[in-house]
């Protein structure tokens, strides 16, 4: 018989309450046993769910209190040393300063668990680290699983994968000389695993379909044989991608089984199944754990049955990578319409569909006729609904040229004329965009969303707030201004809400990191711009001032990034359609007025494809999409673009063929280096490279920022540079916004002086 397991279950609750446990708990409104419950309910009930819906197992090992990696450096005793806990004593407080930080210690750095929005939190490997044992909460959740009745499958993220996502600190040259001391500590976590009774440990392994170095790939076949003496059986999970190269690798590896992503890269399948080795378990993954599609049961049992017939009951049905990444259940779902709830489905649902998959492979078709029915025409419906396909906008796409994604001329013919028209000092200032989102912002917004404010009432908060924030600005004697923002929750919502082919949902949550859950839209449809989205706030604006104003657009790759996307046509399309919506408001605002116009792509790096070989692809139709919002206007209509979050050198090149006449970019952090890389590649057009960092409420020093400048001067030619914050200010206060910004200008001012007085100097001399 062939089984049906998924990788993992999102652990937050289909109300949120782990985030609200967890943020009362940090508040000090709960203790940590109140806490301490809360998760363990919410770990029965996902187990109920997952036995309920017909698996053969639970999944354990997906819960954490802030962080799976997290989880995993608790268990082995590996936390930065830097704190310098007792790793076999260490508290749910020690473990939430680790993640959150605290005036002693910062907190740990990050970052994004491969291409999805999901945040781990980087391991610090430094050579004092003993991985001699932590925590025993794992094996306190297999045994609350086991009490539960429950057949737990363990789930773990592989030393290999643990070693590649940390960051290599003081005392060790590369984290692969950590791999004598992990590998013991892994022995003895799999040792006592099995002495608790675990059949199977699925070990992820997800590195395994990135483009990995010989001494990666090498350690593999050393790790997995000192790992197989004493242990569960071990299925090795791989997703996100291929690892079809990967094939003689894996099948000499000794383990019980191999999970494979088979929603991104079906077409290794074949490839895989040669030589598959005798009595090997494959797990499937066939039903998505990145979208919110529903399966298309019948194709999918179409596809698994050559697989089925050469391997029986060695065969598992599986969720393509940990469910994690979309949200609990469909059911909360209250205001979405019948026929577009009727295309979709939750991490809930999902399971479901596996275990009809598993059944029909079983030979229990009868049994699950009525889902695959379902199935089937929730599939036509959505393949013919009118709702999904708009024929204006399929012509319109079609008849695009490549002059189209042209501005008239080069960016040394368009900066003259735009220096022209704005007459800006050198060094101009500017900020990213948004401004403090007061609580009476977010009140205002509400109230209206709820029917408790009229319309004009509402408009007339938003215009006080925009007078408010171009007063403020005028005042700081800011060069060039925006207008704050207020009206947007949400950079990619507030666009999504006013596009046809944009679904929304009530409780659509997907975790970020720790307590930070999104709840990123659908796109469903052919994408469509029914009437201007951001005009009559920006001319408002200008209204209010002779300086230059900025037009604030959400770019096409960050509108797509950032959502959940259509399955039925390639990503490029549903891009350039978006582009095309943009386009028109691009055009739009220039026609009303707004010389300057922001198009932010904070998500422009995000969307890189995990391998190399087809980042080309990739950002030919990104570069394209952006090119195609913005290049339809004036030579003197600056286009601006924005980006953060991100390392660029290595794909500066593309960046500059977006052919923004400003980009302003996140580079305090890394105290102005990701600058250098600007520099060496000579990039031609204007940039503001952020001289503070607005994660922190910490107001800057003139002197600071003077510094950065000066690094920024030392890569970057004067007339090029402009002088901005790293991102928005929607999450800092007033009183420290004012006081950054007044210090901002004031380094501008001086730095502009001490260049006209050398230049005078010059000029004299
Ligand atoms: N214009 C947006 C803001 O200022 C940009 C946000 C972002 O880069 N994430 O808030
Ligand atoms: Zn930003």
């Amino acid at each position: 018989m062939t089984s049906a397991h998924i990788l993992g279950f999102p652990r937050i609750g289909a109300q949120r309450e782990l985030k609200f446990a967890q943020e009362a708990y940090w508040r000090g409104e709960v203790s940590e046993a109140t806490l301490r419950d809360t998760g363990s309910d919410l770990r029965a009930r996902h187990w109920a769910l997952q036995k309920q819906a017909g698996l053969d197992y639970v999944s354990v090992g997906d819960f954490a209190w802030y962080d799976q990696v997290l989880n995993t450096l608790a268990l082995l005793g590996a936390l930065p040393a830097r704190f310098g806990f007792h790793a076999a004593e260490l508290t749910l407080a020690d473990y939430y300063v680790a993640a959150r930080g605290n005036p002693q210690h910062f907190a740990m750095e990050m970052t994004k668990w491969f291409d999805t929005n999901y945040h781990y939190l980087v391991p610090e490997w430094t050579a004092d680290l003993n991985f001699d044992g932590g925590v025993n909460w794992l094996f306190d959740e297999l045994a609350e699983a086991q009490a539960l009745g429950h057949q737990a499958k363990v789930t773990l993220v592989g030393p290999l994968s643990l070693l590649y996502l940390g960051k290599v600190k003081n005392g060790l040259s590369h984290s692969l000389d950590l791999l004598p001391k992990i590998i013991p500590a892994y022995q003895k976590l799999l040792a006592r695993l099995q002495q608790a009774g675990v059949e199977w440990l699925q070990i992820d392994e997800p590195i395994l379909a990135l483009d990995l170095d010989a001494e990666w790939l090498n350690a593999f076949p050393l790790a997995y044989t000192a790992l197989s003496a004493q242990t569960p059986k071990l299925l090795l999970a791989t997703y996100f991608e291929s690892v079809k190269d990967r094939a003689e690798l894996l099948h000499s590896l000794p383990v019980a089984g191999v999970h494979l992503d088979l929603v991104r890269a079906p077409q290794q399948l074949p490839a895989l199944l040669e030589n598959w080795p005798q009595g090997r378990v494959l797990s499937a993954g066939v039903i998505d754990g990145r979208n919110i599609w529903r399966a298309d049961l019948s194709s999918l049992l179409k596809q698994l049955q050559p697989a089925h017939a050469q391997l029986g009951e060695q065969l598992w049905i599986a969720s393509s990578c940990s469910l994690l990444h979309v949200p609990v259940d469909l059911a909360y779902e209250t205001a979405l319409d019948e026929e577009s709830k009727n295309w979709l489905a939750f991490a809930t649902q999902k399971l479901t569909e596996i275990v009809a998959l598993k059944q029909a492979l079983n030979g229990n078709a009868t049994a699950v006729v009525t889902q695959f029915d379902a199935a089937e025409s929730a599939i036509l419906s959505r393949r013919n609904s009118s709702r999904i396909h708009n024929m204006m906008v399929k012509k319109r796409l079609a008849a695009v040229t490549a002059k189209d994604a042209e501005r008239h001329h080069v960016f040394a013919e368009r900066i003259g004329k735009q220096q022209q028209r704005f007459q800006l000092p050198l060094f101009p200032t500017t900020s990213i965009g948004s401004f403090p989102q007061t609580k009476t912002i977010r009140q205002a917004r509400a109230a209206y969303k709820q029917g408790r404010l009229a319309h004009l009432e509402y408009l007339e908060a938003m215009r006080a707030e925009i007078r408010l924030v171009v007063a403020q600005q005028e005042r700081l004697d800011i060069d060039v201004l925006v207008h704050g923002e207020p009206e947007r929750n949400d950079m990619v919502e507030y666009f999504g809400e006013q596009l046809w082919g944009y679904g929304f949902t009530l409780n659509g949550w997907v975790q970020s990191y720790g307590s930070r859950c999104v709840k990123p839209p659908f796109i469903y449809g052919d994408v469509y711009r029914p009437e201007a989205m951001t005009t009559s706030w920006s001319e408002y604006a200008q209204s209010l001032t002779s300086k230059p104003m900025k037009g604030m657009l959400t770019g096409p790759v960050t509108m797509l990034q950032w959502s959940f996307v259509r399955d039925d046509q390639p990503r490029e399309a549903t891009a350039l359609q978006i582009a095309l919506a943009l386009r028109d408001e691009v055009t739009d605002l220039e026609k009303a007025g707004i010389g300057m116009i922001q198009i932010d792509e904070p998500a422009f790096r995000e969307g890189l494809p995990l391998k190399r070989k087809d980042w080309a692809a990739y950002l030919d139709w990104a570069v394209r999409a952006f090119k195609l919002c913005s290049a339809g206007v004036k030579d003197d209509t600056q286009i601006h673009t924005h980006m953060c979050y991100s390392e660029f050198n290595d794909i500066l090149p593309w960046i500059a063929a977006m052919d923004a006449d400003v980009i302003t970019i996140e580079t305090s952090r890394s105290d102005m280096e990701l600058l250098e890389g600007f520099g060496e590649f000579a990039y031609p057009n204007d940039i503001g490279p952020g001289v503070y960092d607005i994660h922190s409420p910490r107001v800057p020093r003139v002197a600071e920022m003077q510094r950065l400048l000066q690094k920024a001067r030392s890569v970057l030619p004067d007339a090029r540079l402009w002088v901005n914050p790293d991102c928005g200010l929607k999450t800092r206060d007033w009183p420290e916004t004012i006081a950054a910004l007044e210090n901002m200008v004031q380094a501008a001012k001086l730095l502009r002086a001490t260049v006209t007085a050398d230049e005078e100097h010059q000029d004299c001399c």
